[in-house]
């Protein structure tokens, strides 16, 4: 059976029913995604204390585009050539009062997407470890209610990378 190891360590839970994994400032409750702070993000708060809290895995499309060229690195690159367009949202949720960018469920095309449609956060494979077989990971966001335009696109097969915490594209916070 094909392991599955994510691309970035800590960044979702596993199962069934993955979720992102946020920073709650113990002091103030603000909550942080990914996390990369040393302080609580919130000016008016001393806390530098944090709890690992699951965020709200449905939220709704706040602004999406399409990636038609390839990111630079740290986005896995394949090449030009073999580069597939990708839809990417910035997504809403409401409860943590975030916003997450994050690439579009295989399949999904930007025609697809409107501000405001409702998405829930999934796992799915990014590429192939050339030399290991093993699938890596990354989390997306997947319209509720709707099917995927297209099949997805076969996945790249990567040389092992010593780096290989490499982002996925447009993964950053607020
Ligand atoms: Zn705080």
């Amino acid at each position: 059976m094909t392991r599955q190891i994510p691309v970035l360590d800590g960044w979702w839970s596993g199962g069934d029913d993955p979720a992102l994994l946020g920073h709650r400032c113990t002091t103030c409750q603000t909550i942080t995604f990914p996390f990369r702070r040393i302080t609580c993000p919130n000016p008016e708060c001393e806390g530098d204390e944090f709890d690992t809290v699951e965020l709200s895995r449905v939220g709704t499309i706040w602004s999406y585009t399409d990636a038609r060229y390839q990111p630079p690195p740290p986005y896995v690159g394949v090449g030009q050539d073999d580069f597939v367009p990708f839809a990417q949202a910035a997504v809403e949720l409401g409860p943590e009062a975030l916003v997450i960018l994050g690439q579009v469920a295989a399949g999904y095309t930007v025609d697809q997407l409107e501000v405001g449609m409702k998405v829930e956060l999934v796992v799915e494979p990014l590429y192939v470890d050339d030399a290991s077989g093993d699938e890596r990971t990354t989390y997306r966001w997947r319209p509720v209610g709707i099917e995927a335009a297209t099949e997805a696109p076969p996945l790249p097969r990567l040389a092992a990378d010593p780096a290989a915490t490499a982002a996925p594209a447009g993964t950053s916070g607020p």
